[in-house]
């Protein structure tokens, strides 16, 4: 085996290679069969996190969020209860439960703040702290960032920044307000798509489990009691 002109070749986007030559054999119709009015064919995801059957699988564009975890990946382990999907890897979105029903395509995804991205679906379940895991992405997104340009290389750490003094307890009731204008900032103005998406799990979370934000802040509370500096000892004799 060898690759173009006998050399060693680098292929990217090898799922859309994949599909040539089923297009070329079935032909342009079948394949717009497939699929909703704007994302056509078939996607493969990768099922991780807090369900029953992880892996990859490949489902028709459209297909509910709800019917890929529940069906395909068999729900949620130990009977704990489902709390969000993070869809599109670590810069994608989290998706609340009452989404759930939302049709698996790249503008579904993107009207409700995630994206389809690496095709990666996290499962998270009750137990998980929804500002720690905003803050653990960004972590991971920070050191992915090149540093070229300063939404994005600052943004990112100053959201990092408040993002931990909430979760160790130090969160004023200012912090949501300047994260949210932060992570704006930085989805808006950052040069290209890694500062453009980052701030999505801030945003998600902010926006669907904005209770957790505040529970952390002004009750000094971790609902989840993940964050360690917030769990206070309660010991009775
Ligand atoms: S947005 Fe892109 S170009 Fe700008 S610092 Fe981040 S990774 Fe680099």
């Amino acid at each position: 085996m060898s690759g173009l002109w006998g050399k060693p070749t680098n292929i990217n986007n090898v799922e859309t290679w994949a599909n040539v030559p089923l297009i070329i054999n079935n032909g342009a119709d079948w394949y717009v069969s497939i699929g909703t009015e704007r994302s056509k064919g078939t996607k493969i995801l990768s099922l991780v996190g807090k369900v029953n059957n992880t892996g990859l699988v490949e489902v028709p564009m459209g297909v509910t969020l709800r019917d890929i975890i529940y069906n395909i990946g068999g729900g949620i382990p130990r009977g704990k209860k489902f709390k969000a999907v993070q869809s599109g890897g670590p810069s994608g979105g989290c998706i609340p439960e009452e989404l759930l029903h939302l049709p698996v395509d790249f503008g579904e995804l993107t009207k409700v703040g995630s994206m389809m991205g690496s095709g990666g679906l996290i499962v998270i379940d009750e137990d998980t702290c929804m500002v720690d895991l905003a803050r653990y992405f960004l972590n991971f997104l920070s050191q992915g960032s090149c540093g070229m340009c300063i939404p994005c290389r600052e943004g990112i750490k100053r959201m990092i920044e408040i993002l931990s003094d909430i979760t160790e307890g130090r969160g004023k009731e200012s912090d949501i307000e300047l994260l949210q204008e932060l992570a704006e900032v930085v989805r808006d103005t950052s040069l290209c798509a890694l500062g453009g998406t980052a701030p999505n799990p801030v945003l998600t979370t902010l926006r669907y489990f904005g209770e957790e934000y505040e529970a952390h802040i002004k009750e000094k509370r971790c609902p989840t009691g993940v964050c360690r500096a917030l769990i206070s000892p309660d010991i009775r004799h």
